[in-house]
């Protein structure tokens, strides 16, 4: 086994981030272009993921379901907006089972369609909502410029549907989704997101408000990492979603839809990531501790036992960890680099040595002081210390990458300084609100605006482009993105 080792940040951030995924062993190229096959090293990261989320979604009250891969193509032409946003990306299956079919098949690229048709069935009367519903699925969207995670023909999400007898309640139902995946990323990714609204050029097709939490890359650009969308009557309409009310008048449900996939991946990987590979965050890792015995033969079996042991104390504290002693031909040093490049948050190290002085020797991926290096911990304390280490890890993570976010993110008020800005962050800039406008600016710049941000100052004024008065009552996150 050798590692080509990975190409710097700083030379090229696309060609590092390629190296990473394949290298650390996330994923591999699928067959057809655009496709990815995930390892177990990024399936289990999915996993993690999908565990917490999964948790939040039934607790919050929705059902899992499972609807067909295949829709009618009739179903997406109903939502005009729908289909005109989507027609671009899809996958039509026009001959099956030998046979030219009647009426050609989409795979889906996502399910309001035939969730709607569904709802329309299954709803009836104001006893019936709100209907929470909620989906794990793979999607196809065909993909002209592939990235493994950020942007693959093929992916996974959840996709959680739902109607409600009125604006109100479904607006509140956009937030609360919005809510669970900024936790998500937190709490789980060490992820900082911004949560705010999308500008009407940026919402998802069909929709009347579009939801995101944004995050920033290491190379200043931002990740849409999870959107929630108030679909209003729009869908309701097209499918007959509607309901008696209580005085029996019949009335159209107000629906919702919104995602989270295996994107978020790729803004782990881009957003704690550093020249030596992978820093993952501990909540998601894969393997939170990797033991490396040390020693050859003799030495090796005793140094061995004895981290088998520690991995069985560690593994009954709650902590995920894996031992390194299947591979006696490789060095210590090319383990330590190997874990570091896969991104294990830490790295327990066992010689003989160490155990004649009834200890562990310690190094984190990263330090989380300044000037830290590896320490020793005595066997009794490791069960203790290893989860508060990994705690502090995690916090460590995260205000690295708020303190990165806020020193690359700036106010600007004209053009000049506008451009400077996103050319390395995100720059907070007053708009005008019109489509034509954003256009403009992402001709001359490649940036978009990425959110108004919920918690944002009021500020108005013109517009940092055309100069027309601004829109929205506050400043709007333009960037670079992926
Ligand atoms: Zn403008």
């Amino acid at each position: 086994m050798s590692r080509e080792g990975v190409t710097p940040q700083s030379e090229d951030f696309s060609a590092w981030y390629n190296d990473v995924v394949v290298q650390s062993l996330l994923v591999d190229r699928g067959p057809v272009r655009g496709t990815m096959v995930i390892r177990p090293y990024g399936y289990r990261i999915w996993e993690l993921i999908q565990a917490d989320l999964d948790a939040k979604i039934k607790d919050a009250g929705h059902e899992n379901a499972c609807f067909p891969l295949f829709i009618p193509e009739s179903y997406l032409k109903r939502e005009a907006e729908h289909v005109e946003g989507f027609s671009p990306e899809l996958a039509v299956v026009t001959v099956a089972g030998g046979k030219q079919l009647e009426e050609p098949l989409v795979v889906r690229p996502t399910s309001e369609t035939v969730i709607g048709e569904y709802m329309a069935k299954w709803i009836d009367s104001h006893r019936d909502l709100p209907l929470l519903l909620n989906q794990w699925a793979n999607v196809v969207r065909w993909e002209m410029r592939p990235r493994m995670f950020l942007r693959t023909t093929e992916f996974l999400w959840q996709e959680g549907h739902t109607a409600h007898a009125d604006e109100e309640d479904a607006m509140r139902e956009t937030l609360w989704a919005l809510d669970a995946y900024e936790k998500v990323a937190r709490d789980l990714a060490a992820m900082p997101v911004v949560p705010g609204e999308k500008t009407p050029g940026e919402r998802f097709a069909g929709a009347v408000r579009t939801y995101t939490i944004e995050g920033m890359m290491r190379d200043g650009r931002a990740l849409q990492a999870g959107t929630s969308h108030y679909l209003g009557t729009n869908f309701a309409k097209a499918f007959e979603i509607d309901y008696q009310d209580e005085n029996g008048d019949l009335t159209l449900a107000h629906t919702t839809s919104w995602g989270m996939s295996t994107r978020m991946i790729g803004g782990v990987i881009m957003t704690h990531g550093d020249d030596k590979g992978l820093v993952l965050p501990p909540r998601l890792a894969p393997y939170q501790v990797v033991i490396v015995p040390l020693g050859r033969k003799e030495q090796a079996e005793v140094t061995a036992a004895k981290a088998h042991e520690v991995a069985a104390e560690l593994k009954a504290a709650g902590v995920r960890v894996h031992v390194d002693d299947k591979r006696p031909h490789l060095s210590p040093g090319f383990k330590f680099n190997d874990w570091e490049m896969r991104g294990v948050p830490v790295r327990l190290e066992l010689g003989l040595r160490d155990i004649d002085g009834g200890v562990v020797t310690l190094a984190r991926r990263l330090p989380t002081v300044e000037g830290q290096g590896k320490e020793q911990i005595p066997f009794g304390e490791i069960a203790a210390r290893v989860p508060e280490i990994l705690e502090d890890f995690h916090a460590f993570l995260l205000r690295r990458a708020e303190e990165f976010r806020d020193a690359h993110t700036a106010e600007v008020d004209t053009w000049e300084a506008f451009t400077e800005q996103v050319a390395e962050g995100w720059a907070l800039a007053l708009h005008c609100g019109t489509t034509a406008c954003e256009d403009e600016i992402k001709a001359e710049t490649a940036a978009t605006p990425r959110c108004i941000p919920t918690a944002g100052e009021p500020a108005e004024g013109t517009c940092v482009k055309c100069d027309a008065p601004s829109a929205y009552g506050k400043r709007v996150i333009f960037s670079k993105s992926y």
